[in-house]
């Protein structure tokens, strides 16, 4: 996934929490293998991306399930975010080994962006084919958050009942540190080693943030980052950062992350309408935020 996972453990003993650590990292790297649509390691969604238009392709329940949720956030985030973006993301290129310097051209933007429709993508009874040629499936903006859910999955059946799973900055947070809240810090997208502020966080809370600033190129003073606008083929230019806060489900809050980061403050009522809670920073830098009663913010004083 391109990011350092850091896991926090509390109250187990030390090989109890090393053992859990050991499995539960097994478990989130066979997802990215699963998942990714990069590298030369062989999965079906790399098949599928590759199969002649009209082609079923049998895809894992996993997948398909993992698939059903994405369908469905894009139709609810009205295409904000969606799976179908594959091809568009491929042409940036902000996950390749060598990312880009500057952006791709109109045309190719044009062509690639003919893709991201999720109506091209059609179930059949034995599984799913693509009608367009440029629809290319791409789970970047929620296989993270799914692998912390499983993450936290195999903590628990091995025992462990206090935690922080945190992958770049997306994670999730169960039970307590020594009874007292996990206290966790909301980075300000512009000042690397500065904070917006802090949440406090005790049960089970997943906050995940969708930035601009860890995967970008400056090209004649313009910044562009990776993620895309799906109705116009370039970089979002409404967020600094969208951030989304769930009662324990990071895989509908790393998508909704990337939804909201695309849309911008006027997703803050459609978000909150689904039971979830967010913060976003707009393109001035100024702050928008639903209620926040799942965790107790802190901002920064100075910023
Ligand atoms: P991060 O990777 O920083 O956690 P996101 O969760 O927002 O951020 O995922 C961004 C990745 O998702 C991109 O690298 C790309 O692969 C993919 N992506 C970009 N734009 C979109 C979009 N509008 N909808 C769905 N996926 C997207
Ligand atoms: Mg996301």
């Amino acid at each position: 996934m391109g990011t350092l996972v850091q896991f926090t453990i509390a109250g187990a003993d030390e090989d109890a929490a090393l053992q859990a650590i050991h499995a539960a990292a097994d478990e989130m790297q066979r997802i990215e293998d699963v998942f990714t649509i990069y590298g030369e390691q062989a999965n079906t969604i790399k098949v599928f991306n590759a199969s002649v238009a009209g082609e079923v392709v049998a895809l894992p329940e996993e997948v398909e399930s993992l698939l059903l949720t994405s369908l469905e956030v894009a139709e609810q985030s009205d295409g904000a975010f969606t799976p179908a973006i594959g091809a568009l993301s491929l042409l940036w290129g902000f996950s390749l080994p060598e990312p880009p310097v500057s952006p791709p051209s109109a045309a190719d933007i044009a062509v690639a962006r003919s893709g991201v429709d999720i109506k091209q993508l059609d179930q059949t009874d034995v599984g799913w084919r693509r009608l367009s040629r440029q629809t290319r499936l791409d789970f970047g903006a929620i296989a993270k958050g799914y692998a912390i859910d499983r993450g936290i999955s195999v903590l628990r059946e091995l025992g462990i009942s206090h935690a922080i799973l945190d992958a770049g900055g997306d994670l999730r947070a169960i039970g307590d540190h020594a009874g007292q809240p996990w206290r966790i810090g909301l980075r300000h997208p512009r000042k690397a080693g500065v904070t917006l502020g802090w949440f406090e966080v005790k049960g089970d809370i997943s906050i995940v943030t969708s930035g601009d600033y860890e995967r970008f190129f400056i090209h004649q003073d313009r910044r562009y980052q990776h993620i895309l606008d799906p109705q116009t083929g370039w970089p979002a230019a409404r967020s600094r950062s969208a951030t989304v806060i769930t009662a324990g489900n990071t895989t509908l809050a790393d998508a909704w992350s990337t939804a909201l980061f695309v849309r911008g403050s006027d997703a803050l009522s459609l978000i909150e309408s689904r039971g979830m809670q967010a913060l976003q920073v707009d393109a001035e830098g100024n702050i928008h935020a639903t209620k926040l009663s799942l965790v107790s913010f802190h901002p920064t004083e100075e910023h």
